[in-house]
């Protein structure tokens, strides 16, 4: 384990624990949250000359609408992150959350032979600040990433959190390129001096061996809701998390690497998920559009089935067990050693207990990746005669973190 204690001049001022915050992953709808704000917002008046003039939308339709618009949705006008937003999430909550990532995805390359380059693909970064602790890592692990070429591909629809991205993880002195109407509508290079580029479509990255990161990414993504079929009463089918997954697989398969993706969700069992948050509260989802947050808990069983057998699976399994796995108790420690001030080691201990305990963010936050089949057919996969039970997975996070 002695990766986490390489790693562990990090930046400890970089502790954030915005505590007492509302995370997304929190509530159900049940439908009969109060109205607390019937004003008519922009976004509304937008919706009701649509229907006006074209007809009655569908709900995925109202949600993608809501959400991105490219004038006035929610995520394009806003920094809906933090305190002083609508909710927070685990990257801005701890930084160990993202240094463990970050080794996840070194232990992954390291795994598969150490390709002589690699691309970070993040879907939906936010503010940046996941990336920003696994490029950290990686400029701590530069002796072991050494001679590897790597650039940053993020795709992001929103020009506000863009910016904000940028911000995060940019050299001020080098400019940002950028071109509105091209599919990489900004470029620059990362404060380690990596290169950085974003785009609006997953289609537009290029295709490589890669390494893919989606962080309650695929909970905004609209959802269409049917009523009385299959077993459950109620469903909820959200076909771009299937687009985007048929696309993982594909370039997966062809050009290896890897996918993991981290999020509130079920297994196929979940019925009516949707639901609204603004300011840290529940919010009707129907009350004042584009001002509150709208996600769905994501069906993983409907990702896996969409993977369509082209690449192997993981998960879901608990953020708490996954972060357990990748040495989550070592880090905490070696960082609270690091650390004599008092409310630095408190903040330090709360997000621990934020991430992981499950009546918090532990449980109910999941992990799971795409691999290509090769990398789970190995002699460590394999049942052999003297065994009853497979072996625990070879990648890390689903089994125990082995540094080779
Ligand atoms: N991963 C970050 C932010 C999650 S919020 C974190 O965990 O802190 C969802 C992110 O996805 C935002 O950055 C939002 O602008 C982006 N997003 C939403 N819909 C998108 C879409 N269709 N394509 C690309 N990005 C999208």
């Amino acid at each position: 384990m002695n990766v986490l204690a390489r790693v562990a001049a990090g930046r400890l001022a970089a502790a954030r624990a915005v505590i007492p915050c509302l995370w997304r992953g929190q509530y159900f709808s049940s439908g009969k949250e109060p109205a607390e704000d019937n004003s008519v917002t922009p976004m509304l008046r937008h919706l009701i000359y649509k229907i006006k003039s074209t007809g009655p939308i569908t709900v995925a339709e109202y949600m993608r609408e809501v959400l991105t618009n490219p004038a006035k949705g929610y995520y394009v006008t806003r920094d809906m992150l933090g305190e002083k937003g609508d909710f927070i999430t685990s990257p801005e909550i701890s930084q160990i959350f993202g240094e463990l990532l970050g080794i996840w995805f070194i232990s992954e390359w390291i795994a598969t032979g150490k390709n002589a380059a690699f691309q970070l693909v993040e879907l939906g970064p936010g503010r940046g600040t996941l990336s920003g602790d696994i490029l950290r890592v990686f400029s701590q692990l530069g002796s072991v990433l050494k001679n590897c070429d790597i650039s940053i591909h993020l795709v992001e629809v929103s020009q506000k959190l863009s910016e904000i991205q940028a911000l995060t993880l940019t050299e001020e002195k080098v400019p940002l390129e950028r071109e509105a109407g091209s599919p990489v509508y900004m470029k620059g290079v990362t404060k380690s001096g990596i290169p950085i580029s974003w785009y609006r479509d997953l289609q537009d990255v290029p295709k490589g061996y890669s390494f893919y990161l989606a962080h309650e990414f695929f909970d905004v993504l609209p959802v269409h809701k049917f009523q009385c079929d299959e077993t459950r009463d109620h469903v909820e089918v959200c076909p771009d998390a299937g687009v985007i997954i048929q696309e993982l697989a594909q370039r997966i398969s062809l050009t290896g690497g890897a996918a993991l993706i981290a999020d509130y969700g079920h297994d196929g069992t979940k019925t009516d998920t949707f639901r609204g948050f603004c300011g840290h509260q529940l919010h009707d989802v129907l009350i004042a559009p584009g001002t509150a947050d709208l996600t769905a808990d994501v069906d993983f069983s409907y990702l896996r089935r969409m993977s369509q057998g082209k690449v192997a699976s993981l998960g879901p399994i608990s953020q708490q067990t996954f972060l357990r796995n990748m040495g989550i108790d070592v880090r905490l420690k070696i960082l609270l050693d690091k650390s004599d001030e008092p409310s630095l080691r408190e903040q330090l201990l709360q997000g621990y207990r934020m991430l992981m305990n499950p009546e918090k963010m532990g449980e109910r936050f999941n992990f799971f990746a795409l691999v290509p089949h090769q990398r789970l057919h190995g002699r460590h996969h394999q049942m052999n005669a003297c065994q009853s039970k497979p072996s625990p997975s070879p990648v890390a996070g689903f089994g125990e973190l082995v540094w080779r």
